[in-house]
């Protein structure tokens, strides 16, 4: 049986914002970086929760608490297998990568990092897997060490062992680069830091929309992704982490429902996951989440990663076509994103006018002021891609720089 083609025009159907006007054209809408539009299955399942269903979890006796927590378990059962996790045990919900790399670099600054141990993270990273990392080594006396990446927005490999040693902890690392697209060769980091006995955390919040994940094949300690960027609800994310580390490191945050036993003297702790879940969980987000995992997995993540990779492919060409972009990254391999300038043009002028003709690129920095320093410039126009995008999108973008290169020639 041959498989059925990729019917975006059917899928498109599922997101109904994408039917929505911006200033009067039809919305394009190429930020999916930023966050994705949630299709009609995420937003049913968040209303019904509360139409329906709606009690706190893990507490009650009562029949909605009892089906909630129900509910709230099988969400996370279905998100382990989603990432190939072992166990959902080992899954912890998050508010979203942030919290996830927040989460455990608090844990090594509390279990794992002496004075002159080494962290290392990568010149590709967002904000959110750099800051709390010197935050873990302003509290501990450990030192902060970057893998450097290559002018094509590559990660230098050939640094790997340079930068990875033997005083080196945790190795931090993105599957795909918000800013620039690039692909990591994440295997490649994961077996220099395993030859150096240290711990990996995945930054995966661009990985899980654009391709299959397997935890479990990728090999790394840690993997942290955001709802909101998977077609889920915002405020929800994922931590996975390998059992034995969870064990080891110490709650994040103190509270309901992560403990064991409480008295004034002292307190015992809930196992895993409850024990970095304290408080009240996001409930409707965790199953607008499940329910975002559910349809992925219906339409097939290789299916989107090859729609996505011949849209990815189309916009390259059709931008290098246009004359006057400098692509800003040519990485060798790439997911979703390209970044690029116009020449002679501010980004934030390239993006107002897009704007005025009802396309939504990203401009600036990216929460990535590394890579743009590095790059030497201020920031880029960014078109970043999903499974809903379509090739005359891409069209109706190149037609919308044209303009923008008209009025500011
Ligand atoms: N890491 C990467 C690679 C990202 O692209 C982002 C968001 O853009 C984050 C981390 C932070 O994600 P969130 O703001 O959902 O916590």
């Amino acid at each position: 049986m041959s498989t059925p083609p990729y019917d975006v025009e059917r899928i498109r159907e599922d997101f109904p914002i994408l039917s929505r006007e911006v200033h009067g054209r039809p919305l394009v809408y190429l930020d999916n970086a930023a966050t994705t539009q949630k299709p009609r299955a995420v937003i049913d399942r968040i209303s019904r929760y509360y139409a329906e269903e709606n009690a706190n979890v893990h507490r009650g006796v009562h029949v909605l608490s009892a089906e909630g927590t129900e509910a709230f378990e099988a969400a996370r059962q279905s998100v382990a297998s989603f990432i190939g996790a072992p166990s959902p045990r080992e899954v912890v919900f998050t508010r979203g990568t942030t919290e996830g790399i927040n989460l455990v670099a608090h844990g090594f600054s509390a279990a794992v990092l002496q004075p002159g141990d080494e962290i290392v993270v990568t010149g590709l990273e967002h904000h959110a897997n750099i800051v709390p990392w010197q935050m873990a080594a302003e509290r501990t006396g450990a030192t902060l060490r970057v893998l450097p990446m290559t002018p094509e927005g590559d990660l230098a490999t050939d640094a790997l062992a340079d930068v990875i040693g033997e005083r080196t902890r945790i190795v931090c690392v993105s599957h795909t680069s918000n800013a620039l697209g690039s692909v990591s060769p994440v295997a490649e980091v994961i077996e220099a830091a395993r030859a150096a006995g240290a711990a990996v955390l995945v930054d995966g919040a661009q990985a899980t929309p654009h391709a299959p994940v397997d935890v479990q094949a990728l090999g790394a300690d840690f993997f942290v992704f955001s709802g909101h960027k998977t077609y889920g609800p915002m405020g929800v994310g994922v931590l996975w982490g390998r059992e034995d580390w969870l064990d080891r490191l110490p709650p994040y945050q103190g509270g309901g429902d992560m403990i064991d036993q409480v008295t004034f003297e002292r307190t015992t702790f809930a196992g895993l996951p409850s024990k970095f879940e304290a408080g009240t969980p996001n409930v409707a987000g965790v199953l607008g989440l499940e329910a975002a995992v559910q349809y992925l997995t219906a339409i097939g993540m290789e299916v989107i990663q090859a729609h996505e990779a011949d849209l990815v492919a189309y916009c390259v060409e059709r931008l290098a076509d246009l004359g006057g972009v400098r692509f800003v990254g040519t990485p060798r391999q790439r997911a979703s994103a390209v970044s690029f300038l116009l020449e002679g043009i501010h980004p934030y002028d390239a993006g107002t006018v897009l704007d005025r003709l009802g396309i939504a690129v990203r401009t600036g920095q990216h929460c990535a002021q590394p890579v743009m320093d590095a790059m030497g410039i201020d920031g880029t126009v960014r078109a970043s891609v999903a499974l809903y995008n379509t090739r005359s999108e891409i069209d109706a973008l190149c037609a919308g720089l044209e303009q923008v290169q008209t009025m500011f020639s």
